[in-house]
């Protein structure tokens, strides 16, 4: 692979008001793209102003969805440096999806160097408030102008940078979760280990459904049994049920989650028990009932910890924590956020 060459803006962009993020509704002035040919393999790494790219109207991507993407963050350090949480899993993870959805395994260093200078030159562009991050999307699309079904043979990687707020604009603040059991987000064999396009958009409907109906997110069951549990919304899901912590152990359709690890990590050196084992649906209303379910969060680089408020599966309706964000939600976001902007110690070398 040549080596990467960098384009400047001319023109920098104004910088939105870090009090009004949101979530991935600015980019940054600079973006990392790079080829791939068949025989060539990935060439020409560059980073260039932030822009428009055109496609021919028959590259692969927009009719057989041959892409993979993934999404991590940067964090403005005391020292007004910046520091990744752990990239080497994200881009560990870019090439589990590569390989699930035929798509040419990329260098994670040289990838990881190329992300690193690109953060680097948009660097004041990550925000320093409460909450705040700079959002890394890395993505790879099927580029080869062909009408037909198989592996593309030219693809496009691209890097952007989106400044972030809060995901949810309350903040750590728990909220309501539907228990879909018409729809699947994914099934074994399918792709649901892998972090591509197609996933995301097959869950939409499910989502404004229960949006519809007045809760924020639904929690995905098992592609066949509709029986287990899966994830919640776009994160995994923990439950803590008397005194132990659950969480639904990777059976294929999940994805395997960089703030799950972290999550299980973090309890283990607390000595809090974790168990990744199939959890039914009936068996955490079961522990509601019982008064056993003491909390329940969703984990995710967008949100960090999500705690779940209330949760409604069929006519029945339970209550989470009184409704509360639980203890172990709040320990686990403090203590995550933390070592994330480098005011923790890092005791896992997760800081880069
Ligand atoms: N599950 C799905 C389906 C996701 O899209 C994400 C977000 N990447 C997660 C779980 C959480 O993964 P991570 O902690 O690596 O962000």
């Amino acid at each position: 692979m040549n080596k990467l060459t960098i384009v400047k803006a001319e023109n920098l962009k104004a910088k939105p008001d870090s009090d009004h993020l949101g979530f991935g509704q600015y980019f940054t002035d600079h973006m990392l793209v790079m080829d791939y040919t068949e025989g060539k393999g990935w060439h020409d790494p560059s980073i260039v102003p932030y822009g428009p790219i055109a496609l021919d109207p028959s590259a692969m991507v927009f009719h057989y969805g041959q892409e993979v993407f993934e999404g991590m963050k940067a964090y403005k350090t005391a020292e007004g440096q910046f520091s990744l949480f752990r990239p080497d899993m994200n881009l560990k993870r870019l090439n589990i999806s590569c390989e699930r959805m035929s798509i040419p395994q990329v260098d994670p260093e040289l990838l990881l160097d190329g992300i690193t200078q690109l953060v680097s030159l948009d660097k004041d562009w990550i925000p320093e408030g409460e909450d705040t991050s700079l959002y890394i999307r890395p993505f790879i699309i099927a580029t080869e102008p062909c009408l037909g079904v198989r592996a593309a043979k030219q693809y496009k990687l691209l890097v952007i940078l989106s400044p972030v707020g809060s995901y949810y604009p309350e903040g750590i603040h728990p909220v309501s979760i539907f228990v879909e059991d018409e729809y699947v987000r994914a099934v074994r064999g399918g792709t649901g280990m892998a972090k591509t396009s197609g996933n995301y958009a097959s869950g939409i409907r499910a989502q404004e459904i229960a949006k519809l109906e007045g809760f924020s997110q639904v929690l995905w069951l098992d592609g066949v049994e509709k029986k287990y549990i899966e994830e919640v919304g776009s994160m995994n899901v923990f439950f803590k049920i008397g005194g132990e912590v659950i969480t639904p152990e990777l059976s294929g359709s999940i994805l395997a989650g960089v703030t799950r690890d972290s999550v299980m990590t973090l309890l283990r050196s607390w000595g809090i028990q974790v168990i990744e084992r199939k959890i039914s649906v009936a068996e955490l209303f079961e522990a509601a009932r019982e008064g056993k379910l003491e909390e329940a969060f969703g984990t995710g680089t967008a949100a960090v910890i999500s705690p779940i408020g209330t949760m409604k599966w069929g006519e029945e309706q339970i209550a989470v924590a009184g409704g509360q964000t639980g203890e172990i939600s709040k320990k686990l976001y403090d203590s995550i956020t933390g070592i994330q902007k480098g005011v923790l110690e890092d005791p896992f070398g997760w800081r880069n």
